[in-house]
């Protein structure tokens, strides 16, 4: 059901209030419906906010996120209450990866560095050597001796452009983001003649002929900092639509065009249905009642711990 302005404003402010009195930090994925972006400390792709995760000194973190992002933070921050407005906001790329037959793929391939994508479970985590984002992967992987051969999950399509960029053979999990999955390339070239003048602007996790055509393919806040820098004025934006929030902020004066997806939908973009769970309503209701909060067992944090922590320090 959505919301009035009045509601929505009264909520921001009873969320602001909240927020001060428990002394809570809310992070925000770019992915985040605006009214939740607004309410927000930080904003930011997957690794901005792990960071900020690790360097927050607030006693409560709410995760407007999906649920391995809440993780990541509550690995960060083992002491510190974590929230996440909706529990059931998981990942179809994190789903993707079940641990038992994760751990049946690692036993077979024992001298393998496994690289997990941070899109991922906990218990996944716990059985990477390192974890890695969109925006450092590439990095990751070329620090990697080169002999040492490399597991690569959860995202095959992620993989596949690493193993173009990097030249590295990695052995890949069959894993995909049904968001980044539903572009139609044939809609993009459609639209793509309609402004012949337009960049197009991919995130990795898109299939590898989106990236093909792509004049630019990086991270959220790589693309982010692409069109901002570019001097061109129009783009079309093959990630979450939920980005263009703040990418249309920070460059007002530009044109930004969702990549259009497969499915014909109301806003003939790709949204993510997982992010979206989250609501400004849910975001106030946990934040009052700092329910429903992120638990993981000592073990499962110690573990995901340690690449967690190789991939900040190579960030
Ligand atoms: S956009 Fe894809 S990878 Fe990101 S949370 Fe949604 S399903 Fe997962």
């Amino acid at each position: 059901m959505s919301i009035t302005t009045l509601q929505k404003s009264d909520l921001q402010e009873q969320v602001i209030r909240l927020k001060k009195e428990k002394n809570a930090v809310i992070l925000a994925h770019y992915y985040q419906e605006p009214e939740i972006q607004e309410v927000a400390d930080f904003i930011g792709d997957s690794l901005e906010l792990a960071k900020k995760a690790a360097q927050t000194t607030a006693d409560i973190i709410v995760f407007a996120g999906v649920h391995f992002m809440a993780e990541t933070a509550k690995i960060l921050n083992p002491s510190k209450k974590v929230l996440l407005p909706d529990l059931k906001a998981g990942c179809s790329l994190a789903e993707s990866c079940p641990p038992e037959a994760f751990r049946e793929l690692k036993q077979k391939y024992p001298d393998h560095v496994v690289v997990t994508y941070i899109n991922c479970s906990a218990e996944i985590k716990t059985l990477s050597d390192i974890v890695c984002t969109s925006s450092n992967a590439e990095r990751i992987i070329n620090a990697i001796p080169p002999d040492k051969p490399i597991i690569f999950a959860p995202d095959k399509n992620l993989g596949k452009y690493l193993i173009e960029k990097t030249g590295r053979k990695m052995l890949l999990w069959d894993g995909a983001c049904i968001v980044h999955e539903a572009f139609s390339l044939d809609k993009l070239l459609e639209l793509y003649k309609a402004h012949p003048q337009a960049k197009i602007i991919a995130h990795p996790e898109s299939e590898a002929h989106i990236l093909k055509v792509a004049n630019y393919v990086g991270s959220t806040s790589g693309m982010l900092n692409y069109v901002k820098q570019s001097p061109n004025h129009t783009f079309i934006v093959a990630t979450e639509a939920g980005i263009l929030h703040q990418m249309q902020k920070d460059v007002p004066e530009k044109i930004l065009i969702p990549a259009p997806a497969k499915e014909d939908n109301t806003c003939a973009c790709s949204e993510c249905a997982f992010m979206k769970m989250n609501t400004l309503q849910k975001l106030y209701n946990c934040l009052e009642k700092e329910d429903p909060e992120i638990t993981l067992s000592e073990d499962i944090m110690h573990k995901a711990l340690i690449p967690i922590e190789r991939m900040l320090q190579l960030s």
